[in-house]
């Protein structure tokens, strides 16, 4: 997946967006380099998350088959060069906290050893925190003066939509997950989110960005639902049982959900745009930057802002 949130140049930030948070903390923006330890997620045992196809978000340059050494080399090659002077290691293929911790850490420790690495984004499940993990990233972390993230793969806080998209963990793993790593102010949380999920209405949609945003955590990542070709979910499509947004529809849920998020959580991302070849539904054909532009320009005109709803300050 691609599409970095970027405030249009000229416009004054009214979300706090990654290239912002970058800015801020490093004084200019950072790339990510998607990295794979070559584990495949533990849920593909049990069938996979119906929407998950994990070609829809692999960028070209990156074969799990390589060493890191190899992936970190292409990255900076394919991804960085030329457009960033550093990066964050972004292991965001599968779920990369599944491998046992002693085999997990020397690899982030490789990653971190590069000097023009700031930090690491570890993309995983909210069942695949060993209890151990926290405390030993925490270490780690400290020792390479550097940042980390988890980014926890929840999609909805309702227990009836993670039984639907066949995610095999509660809401309470979500929870607990949150509680461990929480205890170790070096590592950050950050959030996956699905918006449009069958079955959920914009009330549930808020009701879970609410519950999530009164967690101790650091950053979102939310998406409009996509059909990609081959999945559970596309036969489901196939079968007219999956409304998908248009885009306006999708930009009006934003503005009504942004003001609900606290000024303090970084936005990852809040759309997203499969490979085309891949992508069944919805196909907007509009650029990510297209995007932006046309959400800021909405919240400009409206006098919207993230965080409004929680500051009192409405338009
Ligand atoms: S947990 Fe993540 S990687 Fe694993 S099947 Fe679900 S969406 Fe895919």
């Amino acid at each position: 997946m691609s599409s970095t949130l970027q405030v249009p140049s000229g416009a004054s930030p009214r979300i706090q967006s990654f290239s912002q948070y970058c800015r801020q903390r490093y004084g200019h923006p950072l790339g990510k380099i998607p990295l794979d330890t070559g584990l495949p997620c533990p849920n593909r045992a049990q069938g996979g998350c119906i929407f998950c196809r994990p070609a829809s978000f692999t960028p070209t340059s990156l074969r799990p088959s390589d060493s890191l050494t190899t992936q970190l080399l292409r990255g900076k090659r394919l991804l960085i060069k030329g457009r960033f002077h550093d990066y964050l290691g972004y292991f965001q293929q599968e779920s990369c906290t599944a491998l046992p911790t002693d085999q997990l850490l020397p690899l982030l420790e490789q990653v971190l050893s590069q000097p023009d690495c700031r930090g690491l984004i570890l993309s995983t499940r909210p069942d695949c925190i060993a209890p151990d993990l926290p405390a030993e990233l925490s270490r780690l972390i400290d020792k390479s003066g550097k940042d980390c993230l988890i980014e926890l793969g929840l999609q909805s806080a309702h227990e009836r939509s993670l039984h639907f998209l066949n995610r095999n963990h509660s809401f309470a793993d979500f929870t607990l997950a949150v509680e461990r790593i929480a205890a170790q102010p070096q590592v950050q949380i950050g959030v996956h989110l699905i918006l449009g999920l069958p079955g959920e209405n914009r009330a549930d949609m808020l009701q879970t960005l609410q519950t999530v945003c009164a967690l101790p955590i650091h950053a979102l990542k939310l998406h409009h639902l996509q059909v990609i070709r081959g999945t559970h979910l596309h036969t489901l499509y196939k079968r007219s049982e999956v409304p998908v947004f248009s885009l306006e529809a999708y930009m009006e849920l934003l503005t009504a959900l942004l003001p609900h998020i606290p000024e303090s959580i970084t936005l990852h991302r809040i759309w997203s745009s499969a490979h085309p070849d891949l992508l069944i539904a919805p196909k907007w054909n509009v650029l990510a930057a297209e995007l932006s532009k046309t959400l800021h320009a909405t919240m400009q005109y409206r006098n919207i802002f993230q965080g409004q709803a929680l500051t009192g300050n409405q338009a």
